[in-house]
C-alpha cells in the first residue's frame, strides 16, 4: 500500500478545471520517485506532463521560473502545503498526506513522556488528519494537551521546516513536546526554536526517541560559528534564488551595516547552497546564509567554512545577545 495520498482523481479534476495543456509536476526528495507514475495519469487527460528534478525542500520552492520557461500553465507542487505569496503561475498542491498508523509509534512515545503532564502536539502536514487520534491517546495516559495556534502554518498544530510559531505560542504552556512524524528534522526545529524537551513519535520507522542531545550539539556548533564568523576578515552573504527564499533587502541592508563597519562582504547570488559551491571561494572565511536557514543549521559538518544565518549575523554584530537569538529563535526573525 502506497504511504502517502497522491489523489490522483483530483489531479484529473484540476487538470480540467485550469484547461491545462502542459502541466509541471514537482515533489519533494523522497517523493521524486513517484513522478513518472503522476506523469502517466496526466498523460492520460490529454496534457503534457514535465517532471522537475530538480531538489525541492518546501513551498517557498515552487519551480515558477521553469515553469514560465518550460511555457506551463499548471504547476502541480506535491508534498507542502500552500504558501501563497510565492505563487506566480498557477498551482495546485497536493499536501500528500500520509496513510501510515501512527498510534503504535505514539504509544512508543508515552514511557519517554512520563516526566512530563502537559505536553505540546506538533505534527507536519502529511499527518494533520491524525492529531485528534493521537489527542486521545495522550489524554489517555493522563496528559494535558495543547496545539499550537496556526500562525504562519496553514494547519493547527503544523510546523515546517523554518517556521515554528505554532509551537512557540504555547511554549511558556506545556512542559515538553511530542512531535509525530518521520525523523528528525522537524524535531529539532521545535526542540531548537522552544529549547524545551522533545520526543519524536516516528510512524515510518515505528519507534520513539528524544532529540535533546542532538539539539544540544547543534547549539554548541552555532555559538562556535558564530565566533569563527566574528573574526572572519572575509565575509559573503548568500542571496537566495529560489523562489520564496530570496531576501535582496535583508542582503543589502546587512551589506550596508558591514561595509559601515570596514568589514569586507561579498553578495554572492545561489540557487543551491551546497559545500561543493562555496569551495570555489576560497578566499571568504564565512558566509551569512540569507536563504533557508536550514542548511546552515543541519549541514553544518559538511561546510568547510562557517555558514551563520541572518539572525545569527545579528549576533555576530552585537545587535542581540545569544540569549535574545534562543529565545527568539533560529528560523523567523
Ligand atoms: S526555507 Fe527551507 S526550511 Fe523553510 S520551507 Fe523552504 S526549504 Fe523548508
Amino acid at each position: 500500500m502506497e504511504k502517502f495520498d497522491f489523489e490522483e482523481e483530483r489531479l484529473r479534476q484540476e487538470i480540467g478545471k485550469f484547461e491545462a495543456r502542459r502541466v509541471l509536476i514537482q515533489l519533494p526528495e523522497g517523493l521524486k520517485l513517484h513522478g513518472p507514475r503522476l506523469a502517466r495519469v496526466v498523460e492520460e487527460t490529454g496534457a503534457i506532463p514535465i517532471v522537475s528534478a530538480d531538489p525541492c525542500y518546501g513551498a517557498c520552492d515552487l519551480a515558477t521560473a521553469e515553469a514560465e520557461s518550460l511555457g506551463v500553465d499548471l504547476i502541480v507542487h506535491y508534498g507542502h502545503a500552500k504558501l501563497s505569496e510565492y505563487e506566480c503561475v498557477p498551482t495546485v498542491y497536493v499536501e500528500a498526506r500520509a496513510t501510515v498508523e501512527v498510534s503504535d509509534a505514539v504509544e512508543m512515545a508515552l514511557p519517554l513522556l512520563k516526566e512530563w503532564h502537559k505536553v505540546g502536539l506538533a505534527t507536519t502536514v502529511q499527518h494533520i488528519q491524525t492529531l485528534d487520534s493521537i489527542k486521545e491517546i495522550l489524554i489517555h495516559a493522563g496528559k494535558t494537551v495543547i496545539t499550537g495556534d496556526a500562525g504562519h502554518s496553514s494547519y493547527l498544530g503544523q510546523v515546517i521546516g523554518c517556521d515554528y510559531t505554532n509551537v512557540k505560542s504555547i511554549t511558556g504552556d506545556v512542559e515538553a513536546f511530542l512531535f509525530v512524524g518521520g525523523g528528525r528534522f522537524h524535531a529539532l526545529g521545535i526542540a531548537l526554536s522552544t529549547l524545551k524537551p522533545t520526543i519524536v513519535a516516528d510512524p515510518y520507522e515505528n519507534r520513539a526517541f528524544s532529540v535533546d542531545d542532538e539539539a544540544k550539539i547543534i547549539l554548541k556548533k552555532r555559538w562556535a560559528s558564530i565566533c569563527e564568523a566574528k573574526e572572519a576578515e572575509r565575509l559573503a552573504i548568500l542571496i537566495g534564488l529560489k523562489s520564496g527564499q530570496q531576501r535582496l533587502r535583508d542582503a543589502l541592508e546587512l551589506k550596508g551595516k558591514l561595509d559601515k563597519l570596514g568589514r569586507r562582504a561579498t553578495l554572492l547570488a545561489i540557487t543551491e547552497i551546497t559545500p561543493m559551491a562555496l569551495m570555489q571561494f576560497p578566499e571568504i572565511d564565512a558566509f551569512i546564509n540569507t536563504a533557508c536557514p536550514r542548511v546552515s543549521l543541519d549541514d553544518t559538518k559538511n561546510f568547510p567554512k562557517p555558514v551563520i544565518t541572518l539572525n545569527e549575523a545579528r549576533v555576530m554584530l552585537d545587535e542581540i545577545t545569544w540569549e535574545e537569538l534562543c529565545r527568539r529563535g533560529w528560523f523567523e526573525s
